[in-house]
């Protein structure tokens, strides 16, 4: 079966899923951009919920990502993945990035979830070239929806119009059309 994989331009506090990922940084205490957004909108038992995973676990590395509660979001969980900063390229970003995504679709699929909403996770503070990010979020998913059951269907969330261009270029490019 085709991989079921959707862009969406828009913000992604206001999906409908099961699941959205958040953009962290290694301290899950908030910050900007996504990270920010997502905190604002779930409300303050979101940053509750982040100290105590954050106590339990000490600060995130790059690539992991960890499930927490939503707060008032429309989401059921979110999925906090600390993606790598940019560096170069020289530095296993590509690697650590594709580890992100992989392991929030581990995480969505061992809690049972359906649905999952990305945002394009480094591309903004953490200054990962977008074509690149957008390369490996695209590779890194349709593989794995092609392998495993859960989660059913992935949404790329894009804040900006450049971001849902190249991503809707390269799933048209692999034959999965909106
Ligand atoms: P990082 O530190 O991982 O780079 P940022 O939050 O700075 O995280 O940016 C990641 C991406 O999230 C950027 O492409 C940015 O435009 C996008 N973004 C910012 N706010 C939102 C939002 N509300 N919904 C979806 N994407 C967003």
């Amino acid at each position: 079966m085709k991989p079921q994989i959707d862009v969406v331009l828009g913000d992604i506090t206001t999906q409908h899923v099961d699941v959205i990922v958040n953009a962290a940084n290694p301290s899950l205490m908030g910050g900007g951009g996504v990270d920010g957004a997502i905190h604002r909108a779930a409300g303050p038992q979101l940053l509750e919920a982040c100290k105590i995973v954050r106590q339990q676990q000490g600060e995130l590395a790059p690539g992991h990502a960890v499930i927490t509660i939503a707060g008032d979001l429309p989401a059921k969980a979110v999925i906090h993945a600390v993606g790598p900063i940019w560096e170069g390229g020289e530095h296993h970003e590509a690697r650590s990035l594709e580890d992100a995504y992989l392991n929030c679709l581990r995480l969505a699929a061992a809690n049972g979830y359906k649905t999952i909403a990305f945002p394009a996770i480094s591309t903004g503070v953490y200054g990962f070239p977008k074509a690149a990010a957008a390369a490996i979020a695209v590779a890194t998913v349709s593989d794995y929806l092609t392998r495993k059951p859960l989660p059913e269907r992935v949404y790329f969330v894009c804040y900006d119009e450049e971001n849902a261009r190249l991503y809707q270029r390269l799933l048209t490019q692999r034959g999965q059309e909106l």
